[in-house]
């Protein structure tokens, strides 16, 4: 099967070699920004034409406007780095074309803590070093160090080379597509049905159909030293801010420093979160062969309510929830994907109230009982797992599969 996959890997560039990148990252905001200017004044100009008549730029025209404008800006640049920032400020817009609540793109602001640049797939090499944790990246004419920490897979092809920067931490990102060996697909007629899961997310627990919950560690993340930490650092400025505006003043040194520190917090709390999705969803992956997921696009206030009624109070955990789910989510679909499981996210509405035995829908059942008991059928289950059953059978019907309540009042589906 061929698979596309991003991976990322450290590196560590001299004082020297920082420069020169911190310089391409400059050099890929500014082509950017000019591109964005540039497309935006088409576009004013195209504004009232007929269809015919209206003009766009090539992407030669485009390269030799950004040149001539930092040449005289003095800029040494590599056109590498600005073919990239083409390429990359044109999908901008077509995507901000397509959704209209997108707006025009936002510029590229180098003072920001997170800055990069696009390469494309040549005049690269990765060579061996004396330690067999590193490797020596090649770039630019730079040997960089890099650390090797997961191999590549064989039989590589490099499509695109990104060089981040993050808080003074400097990585490279490959993405590489390459042919996994031995991945048989699975098709619903090949399923077995014992490895069909339904996965329901909550704060603390995933469930999983098969009577499975899987902590995710959230709450002791908030007792952790980070949240404390993060929540003395955040009250603090939020004090230099209100001093700051009611005397007038820029924000300081320090103000800097701490906003320094609270990123870094930030960043070790969401990677143990990180790591940890990673491990569950690949548990997950391994162990079934069709997977149901909530769909949290889904116009349903659901999973809102339960963040809102859940105690979860300002700080670092309640940030690192806001894309939770999200980021479980989409390492569980790509890793199904990479290994021809099927997948598929199901609306979740009801999923909690409705009981999955006889199909009723409990409609007082509130956020503190834990355990669902049905009225009509007396079943008896925790709150989640029968949610997660929920979620699998609209999954296997959204396959054509397996419908097995015998009587099926079918009110879930009605509603939603
Ligand atoms: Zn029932």
């Amino acid at each position: 099967m061929l698979i596309t996959k991003g991976f990322k890997y450290r590196i560590y560039p001299n004082k020297e070699q920082q420069k020169l990148l911190n310089h391409q990252c400059f050099i890929y905001n500014q082509a950017y920004n000019i591109i964005l200017d540039l497309q935006k004044e088409t576009y004013e100009q195209n504004k009232d034409k007929d269809k015919k008549d209206k003009t766009y730029l090539k992407a030669s025209e485009i390269d030799l406007k950004v040149k001539l404008a930092l040449n005289q800006r003095e800029l040494p640049f590599k056109s590498v780095v600005a073919q990239q920032a083409r390429i990359n400020a044109n999908r901008a817009l077509e995507q901000a074309i397509k959704d209209k609540n997108k707006g025009f793109p936002k510029f590229k602001n180098s003072k920001m803590a997170k800055q990069s640049f696009n390469w494309n797939n040549q005049g690269y090499q990765i060579k061996d070093s004396d330690n067999s944790k590193f490797k020596i990246f090649h770039l630019m004419k730079m040997p960089l160090k890099m650390r090797y920490h997961r191999d590549l897979p064989n039989n590589y092809k490099i499509n695109q080379i990104t060089i981040s920067k993050s808080h003074n931490k400097y990585f490279v990102s490959f993405s590489v597509t390459y042919t996994k060996p031995n991945v048989s697909l699975i098709s619903t007629s090949n399923l077995d049905i014992k490895k069909a899961v339904g996965v329901d997310l909550n704060i603390n627990e995933y469930a999983l159909s098969s009577g499975e919950l899987i902590k995710t560690n959230s709450k002791l993340l908030a007792k952790a030293k980070y949240d404390k930490a993060f929540k003395r650092l955040q009250r603090k400025q939020s004090k230099r801010i209100l001093k700051a505006k009611k005397e007038k003043i820029k924000l300081g040194v320090n103000f800097k420093k701490t906003q320094t520190r609270l990123n870094k917090i930030y960043e070790k709390a969401s990677n143990i979160k990180k790591d940890l999705h990673h491990k569950i969803s690949k548990e997950i992956v391994d162990k079934f062969d069709l997977i149901v997921v909530e769909n949290l696009k889904t116009k349903n206030m659901t999973k809102r309510a339960k963040l809102k009624n859940v105690k979860v109070k300002s700080g670092l955990n309640k940030s690192i929830l806001d894309t939770s789910f999200y980021q479980f989510l989409s390492f569980l679909e790509y890793k199904a994907l990479h290994n021809g499981k099927l997948f598929t996210k199901i609306n979740p509405q009801y999923t909690s109230k409705t009981c999955n035995k006889c199909g009723s829908i409990k409609t007082n059942l509130t956020l503190k009982d834990r355990v669902y008991i049905c009225d009509e059928c007396g079943n008896e289950i925790h709150r989640d797992i029968n949610a997660a059953n929920n979620i699998l059978e609209r999954g296997l019907k959204s396959f054509g599969l397996g419908i097995s309540l015998l009587d099926y009042k079918q009110k879930a589906f009605l509603i939603s």
